[in-house]
C-alpha cells in the first residue's frame, strides 16, 4: 500500500486517517494542516513501513525510496527550496512518532540536508553565517549520535577545545569562524569514529536517518517504557520528515511547549513555557530554565494572542485538552506538534466537567474521558497541615506533579531500584532525568530535580504516572559521585529521609506526616454521572466498621466480602482461638468457641450498623487452623503458659496440623465439615447480631458465604447446618420477625465452576473468589509466584500478572461458564466477584460483559470501580 503521506499546502493526504498508520504526531500534523494552522510542510512514512523494516531483517521495503523522492520533490516545490542547494537549501527534521506517544523515548534529527555546500547556501539565504554553521555542527553531532551511535562526549570534547581556542566559555559566544572550525573538527572525529565521511548527499542522510528512527523503536529504554506503560500491539513508529523552522535565529525567535489547560489542576488557562533564541529540545531537556508563556506578551504580544487563538481552534477541533510544541522564527509562529495532553487525575476530572459545561463534550464522553485508575491520584495522601506547618522546609522547586512523598535519597535510577526492592521508600534526586531513568523513576515514591521546568522530562513522566515530583529546585547542589546533596549549607546523604510536596514544590527534611485526601465537587459530579450509566453494582471488601464506613462514603453498595479470620487475631481473642484449636475434644472446643462468640457478634453488629441496610456477605472461617498457632519456640512457650498447657503440647498440635500444601489442605468449608461447631458459632454470632440490630430498628442484611466449595454435596450439607442454626437462634432469642438471610458460596475451585449448575441448587448467590480461582486454574501458588512471575512477564509468556488483572481467556471462561450454569438452575442467582480483580478496570469490563451483578473491591478502589463499571456499560 501507500507508504508516504504528504502534508502541506499542496495536499494533505493523511487527514482523517488512522493513528495506527501515521502515528499520533503524523496524524496530528496532517489534521493541524487541514484546519489551517501554520505547520511547516512535510510527509509521514507509515508505521507499516517500520513493521516491514523489522520483518525483512532491518531493510527498507522496495518502492519506499521512490515514494520518498516524490514527496521530497513536492516539498521542494512547495517551499521553493532545494535539498543541498548552494543558495536556498531545504532542511528537514526527521521525527519519530508512534500511535501512542512515548515522550523523549525515540530519536529526532534536526537540520538534515546540510552539507558543506548547503551550509554556505544557508548562510547566504539567512545572511547569517554563524547560524548556518551552528546548524551544521548540530546536525553532525546529532547524526553521529543518533544514526552512527557515537558517544556524545566525543563531540563535547571537540567543542571544548574550540571554546578554549577562542577563549570563551559559553556555546553562544563562539563566533562564526569558530563554528566553521568546529564543523571541520566534527567531520574529522566523525570520520575517525565511524570510518566514513559525514555523508554529503542529503538523500543518503535521509535514508540513514529514517532507518535510525525505526531503530529507536526497539532500544532497551523504549521497550522498557512500553512495558511499564502497558503499550502493546503497535506496528512500530512512523517517521515524520518536516521542513525546518528556526527558533534560534536571534532574539525575535524562540521555541516552547504548552498545554491548552493546566495539566496539574485542570484550570482552563493556557499553560506553558518558552525559551527565546533556542532550538529543538532545549525546553524539554531542562538545560535552560524557560519562562512561563503568561510572560510572553512582554516579548511578543501578537504571537501570544495567536497562541491563544490556536488553543481555541485546537480544543474546538479535538474537543480535548492539547499538549503542543511550537517555534517562533523571526516573529512568525509555527506549530510543530499537538497531542492529547497528559494530566493528573485531578485535572482529568476538572477538565471533563468543565468541557461538559462549555458544551465541548457530553456527559457520556466526560465519563469515558477520565482513566478510572487515575482516580487513585484524587484519593492520594497529602501532608497533614499541622505537620506541614511545622516542617523544616529546605527549599522550593516547581510543583511538577502533585502528591506527597517521603523517602530516603537515591542518586541513580539503579540505586532507586535496589532500595525499593528492599522495600524502602525512596526519593530519586537528579539534576535532570532522562529516558534511561524511567525504571528508577517508576519505583521511587517521588522525584526531585535541580534543573528543568514544568515540562521537563521528569515532570511529564511523573505526571503521567500520578507520581509526586518537584522539579527545578535550583538551590539544591547535587553531587552524584559522593551521593550527597547540599542545600542552604546543609548536607544530606543516602541515609537521610526527605519529604516532597508535589503540590507546592516544597522540599522538606525528615518524614512529614501524611493524610488522606478530600474530594472535590467535580469528583462527586463525575461519580454521579458514572452511576447513571453503570449497571454493575459496586461492593467492597471490608472486615471492620471503619473500612465499611469509608467504603460507604466512597459509594459502596454493600460488602461483597467480609473476612472473619482477621477478627480472631485482635486483642485477647487469639488466646481463645488457640484454646479452641488446642482443644482435645468437641466439648473443650465448644467451650472455647463460646468465649469467641460475643466478640464476633459485636464485630458483626458494628459492620451491619455501618452498612445500615446494605447487604453484607460474611465468609465463614477460611484459612487452615495452623495459621493461628505460634511458630517460634519462644512464642510457643508464651502461648502454653497462657493456656496452662505444656509447650510440647502446643508444638505437638502444631505438628499435627502441619500440611505440605496448606493452600490445598484443610481449610475453607472443609473445616466446617470436620468441626461443624466452628460454623455453628459463626452463624449464631451473625444471626444474633442481626436480631440485635433489628431490635434497634437497624436493618441488617447478612449473606452467609461458604468458602472453597468444590462439590454440590459439600454445600448441601453445610447449608443444612447453617439453616438449622438460624432457626435455632431465632427460637432461642424468641425472634418472630423476618431475617431473610441468604446462603451462598464462593466459587474459587475450578470444579465448582464446572459443576455450577449442581452447586446452584443449594446456593442463593455465587461470589467468584478470583484470587484462589486464578491460583488453582493456573496452578500458581499465590504466595510463591514472585519467584517466577517476573520471568514470565519479561519473556512475554504472560502479558499481565493474572493476580492483578483477570485472565479472561482462561479463568474468565470459568467465571462466564460458572455464572451461566448457575443461572441455568436458578434464573435469578445473584453473582459477583470479590478478590483483587474487583478493582481492576479491565477485569470490571469483563465482569460487566459476562453479566455479573456486582464486583467487590477494597474501599479505596470503590470510586475507580464505579467509573470503570460506567465505562464498561457505555
Ligand atoms: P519528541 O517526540 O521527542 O518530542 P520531536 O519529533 O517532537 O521529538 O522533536 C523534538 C523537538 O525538535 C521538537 O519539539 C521541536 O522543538 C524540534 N523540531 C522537530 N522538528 C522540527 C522542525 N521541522 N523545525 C523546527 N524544530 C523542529
Ligand atoms: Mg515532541
Ligand atoms: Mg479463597
Amino acid at each position: 500500500g501507500k507508504m508516504v503521506y504528504y502534508f502541506g499546502k499542496t495536499k494533505t493526504e493523511g487527514k482523517g486517517k488512522e493513528k495506527q498508520l501515521l502515528g499520533g504526531k503524523g496524524l496530528n500534523l496532517a489534521e493541524m494542516t487541514s484546519i489551517g494552522l501554520p505547520v511547516p510542510p512535510g510527509f509521514t512514512i507509515t508505521t507499516e513501513v517500520c513493521d516491514a523494516y523489522y520483518k525483512s531483517g532491518e531493510k527498507l521495503p522496495k518502492g519506499l525510496t521512490e515514494e520518498v523522492n516524490k514527496a521530497v520533490a513536492t516539498l521542494e516545490k512547495e517551499t521553493g527550496k532545494k535539498f543541498g542547494d548552494d543558495a536556498n537549501p531545504l532542511l528537514v527534521s526527521v521525527r519519530s512518532g508512534a500511535a501512542v506517544s512515548m515522550p523523549g523515548m525515540m530519536n529526532t534529527i534536526l537540520n538534515l540536508g546540510l552539507n558543506d555546500t548547503a551550509t554556505q547556501g544557508l548562510a547566504k539565504a539567512t545572511k547569517n553565517e554563524r547560524f548556518a554553521y551552528d546548524a551544521y555542527r548540530r546536525l553532525i553531532n546529532m547524526f553521529g549520535d543518533v544514526v552512527m551511535g557515537m558517544d556524545h562526549h566525543i563531540f563535547e570534547k571537540a567543542f571544548d577545545s574550540v571554546k578554549k581556542t577562542f577563549k570563551v566559555t559559553e556555546d553562544t559566544d563562539v563566533p562564526a569562524e569558530g563554528l566553521k572550525k568546529l564543523c571541520e573538527e566534527y567531520k574529522a572525529v566523525f570520520k575517525k569514529h565511524t570510518g566514513q565521511n559525514f555523508p554529503q548527499d542529503p538523500m543518503k542522510q535521509l535514508e540513514l536517518s529514517i532507518m535510525a528512527v525505526f531503530g529507536s523503536w526497539n532500544t532497551t529504554r523504549a521497550v522498557r517504557y512500553r512495558e511499564i506503560e502497558g503499550i502493546r500491539g503497535l506496528l512500530g513508529t512512523a517517521v515524520n520528515v518536516q521542513s525546518m523552522v528556526y527558533g534560534n535565529m536571534g532574539e525575535d525567535s524562540g521555541t516552547g511547549v504548552a498545554f491548552t489547560r493546566n495539566p496539574n489542576t485542570g484550570e482552563n488557562k493556557f499553560f506553558g513555557e518558552f525559551l527565546i533564541n533556542a532550538q529543538g529540545e532545549d525546553v524539554v531537556a531542562g538545560i535552560r530554565t524557560p519562562q512561563p508563556v503568561a510572560d510572553m506578551p512582554k516579548w511578543n504580544r501578537a504571537v501570544h494572542k495567536e497562541l491563544l487563538g490556536i488553543k481555541k481552534t485546537l480544543e474546538d477541533h479535538y474537543a480535548e485538552m492539547q499538549d503542543i510544541e511550537f517555534t517562533i522564527e523571526r516573529g512568525t509562529l509555527y506549530m510543530l506538534q499537538t497531542r492529547t495532553g497528559k494530566r493528573t487525575g485531578l485535572a482529568a476530572v476538572k477538565i471533563a466537567c468543565d468541557m461538559v459545561k462549555e458544551k465541548l463534550i457530553d456527559q457520556k464522553t466526560a465519563v469515558l474521558r477520565v482513566p478510572a485508575n487515575d482516580l487513585t491520584q484524587l484519593l492520594l495522601p497529602s501532608f497533614k497541615p499541622t505537620a506541614r506547618n511545622a516542617a523544616d522546609v529546605l527549599c522550593r522547586g516547581l510543583p511538577a506533579s502533585p502528591g506527597a512523598a517521603v523517602g530516603k535519597l537515591a542518586f541513580t535510577a539503579e540505586d532507586a531500584r535496589v532500595e525499593s526492592d528492599k522495600g524502602n521508600s525512596v526519593i530519586l534526586v537528579r539534576k535532570e532525568t532522562s529516558p534511561e531513568d524511567v525504571d528508577g523513576m517508576n519505583c521511587s515514591a517521588g522525584i526531585l530535580t535541580s534543573t528543568g521546568g514544568m515540562t521537563s522530562h521528569a515532570a511529564v513522566v511523573a505526571r503521567g504516572w500520578g507520581k509526586c515530583c518537584v522539579a527545578g529546585a535550583g538551590e539544591i547542589e547535587i553531587n552524584a559521585k559522593t551521593k550527597k546533596i547540599k542545600v542552604n549549607g546543609r548536607t544530606f546523604g543516602v541515609n537521610d529521609v526527605i519529604s516532597l510536596d508535589g503540590t507546592t514544590g516544597e522540599v522538606m527534611s525528615g518524614e512529614v506526616e501524611t493524610q488522606e485526601p478530600k474530594l472535590s465537587g467535580d469528583f462527586s459530579k463525575l461519580m454521579k454521572w458514572a452511576d447513571e450509566y453503570r449497571t454493575l453494582a459496586i461492593r467492597t471488601n471490608a472486615d471492620s466498621p471503619a473500612d465499611a464506613k469509608r467504603a460507604r462514603d466512597f459509594g459502596a453498595e454493600g460488602i461483597g466480602l467480609c473476612r472473619t479470620e482477621h477478627m480472631f487475631f485482635e486483642g485477647d481473642r487469639i488466646t481463645d482461638m488457640r484454646a479452641m484449636i488446642l482443644a482435645e475434644d468437641e466439648k473443650d472446643r465448644r467451650a472455647a468457641l463460646k468465649k469467641l462468640l460475643p466478640f464476633q457478634r459485636k464485630d458483626f453488629e458494628g459492620i451491619f450498623k455501618a452498612m445500615n441496610g446494605l447487604p453484607v456477605t460474611v465468609r465463614l472461617l477460611d484459612p487452615p487452623l495452623h495459621e493461628f498457632l505460634p511458630h517460634t519456640t519462644e512464642s510457643r512457650k508464651e502461648v502454653a503458659s497462657q493456656l496452662g498447657v505444656k509447650p510440647s503440647e502446643v508444638a505437638k498440635r502444631g505438628e499435627a496440623l502441619h500440611e505440605s500444601n496448606p493452600m490445598l489442605g484443610h481449610r475453607g468449608c472443609r473445616l466446617s465439615v470436620t468441626y461443624p461447631e466452628i460454623l455453628e458459632m459463626q452463624v449464631r454470632a451473625i444471626v444474633e447480631a442481626a436480631i440485635n440490630c433489628a431490635k434497634k430498628k437497624i436493618k441488617a442484611q447478612p449473606e452467609i458465604m461458604i468458602p472453597l466449595v468444590g462439590t454440590a454435596n459439600e454445600l448441601e450439607l453445610l447449608r443444612g447446618k447453617v439453616e438449622a442454626v438460624i432457626e435455632d437462634t431465632k427460637a432461642s432469642k424468641k425472634f418472630e420477625g423476618k431475617l431473610n438471610i441468604l446462603i451462598g458460596t464462593m466459587i474459587e475451585i475450578p470444579r465448582a465452576a464446572l459443576t455450577a449448575d449442581e452447586v446452584a441448587e443449594h446456593a442463593d448467590f455465587f461470589s467468584f473468589g478470583t484470587n484462589d480461582l486464578t491460583q488453582m486454574t493456573f496452578g500458581y501458588s499465590r504466595d510463591d509466584v514472585n519467584t517466577f512471575l517476573p520471568d514470565y512477564l519479561s519473556q512475554d509468556i504472560l502479558e499481565v500478572d493474572p493476580f492483578q488483572s483477570l485472565d479472561q481467556s482462561g479463568v474468565g471462561q470459568l467465571v462466564e461458564m460458572g455464572c451461566a450454569k448457575g443461572r441455568s438452575t436458578k434464573k435469578d442467582l445473584k453473582v459477583g466477584i470479590c478478590g483483587e480483580h474487583g478493582g481492576d478496570p479491565a477485569s470490571i469490563e469483563f465482569c460487566n460483559k459476562v453479566g455479573l451483578n456486582y464486583v467487590s473491591c477494597s474501599p479505596f478502589r470503590v470510586p475507580i470501580a464505579r467509573l470503570a463499571a460506567a465505562q464498561a456499560a457505555l
